[in-house]
């Protein structure tokens, strides 16, 4: 069975964004990129699914700049076998991307498609939702447990106050939750194998696909700034400013 993890290039979760001066977005100049965190988790889980005889191969798939390639990289350090690059310099919204990942599953006929639950940058989490409509296939969203049995595949998902567990005929789409599992970190011999797998390069043009957006960001802006906290000498100077401020009677 293939495994198809797409992976998106994404401003690195420990820098805090910078707004642009003009409001039109966030400040990507010379600011780290990383793989998308849940990402990571998808292609762990991947992985895993090989390690165990569940899957033959996991391809990595990214949709972004010719620097996401980088972050195929990753993805092949980790353990991926191949990766597919569909390049493009636009922002690419997730219908778009879901359009080219439907066209490259209906190509690659995997048995599981797993990607992250959002993408840290804008937060959608839209992309594998809509491809599993595209697909007509079954979703497990927000997973935190996969088991593949035949040709079934088993997601345990994390709801409000606990865990459902749905069964799904496979192939299926699956997305991760942080709590899946704990990605590894490539080590340094796979980090150089990973440069000599395959990396195909794409466009979205080759899949007859049209990425133009259907949304116009109208304003980015900074949430508003906190006023600085203040020390207090004991408990009874804690409740006076409690009551002076209004939140103790
Ligand atoms: P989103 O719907 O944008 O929050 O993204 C959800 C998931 O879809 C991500 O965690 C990725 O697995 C996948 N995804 C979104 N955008 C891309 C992209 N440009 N390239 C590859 N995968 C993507």
């Amino acid at each position: 069975m293939r495994v198809i993890v797409p992976v998106k290039r994404v401003i690195d979760y420990n820098v805090k964004p910078r707004v642009k001066a003009d409001g039109t977005g966030v400040d990507l100049a010379n600011v780290k990129m990383s793989i998308n965190p849940f990402d990571e988790i998808a292609v762990e889980e991947a992985v895993r699914l090989k390690e165990n005889g569940v899957a033959t191969e996991v391809v990595a798939v990214s949709v972004g700049p010719a620097k996401a390639q980088e972050t195929l990289r990753t993805a092949l350090a980790m353990g991926a076998d191949r990766a597919i690059l569909v390049e493009t310099d636009e922002e690419v919204e997730p219908l778009g991307v879901a359009k080219l990942m439907a066209k490259i599953a209906t190509e690659e006929a995997p048995g599981l498609i797993i990607l992250g639950k959002q993408a840290i940058d804008d937060d959608s989490n839209q992309t594998g939702q809509m491809l599993a409509a595209l697909l007509g296939w079954p979703q497990g969203t927000f997973a935190s447990k996969v088991e593949v049995s035949g040709d079934i595949v088993n997601v345990t998902r994390e709801v409000d106050g606990g865990l459902e567990t749905v069964s799904l005929n496979m192939p299926a789409i699956v997305t991760t939750d942080l709590r899946l599992n704990e990605p590894r970190y490539a080590s340094l011999p796979n980090i150089i194998k990973a440069k000599a797998k395959p990396l195909a390069r794409k466009t979205p043009a080759d899949f007859s696909v049209d990425i133009s957006p259907r949304l116009r960001t109208i304003k980015v802006s900074e949430p508003p700034s906190r006023p600085a906290g203040l020390k207090v000498a004991d408990v009874d100077e804690l409740v006076t400013k409690l009551k002076e401020m209004g939140v103790a009677a």
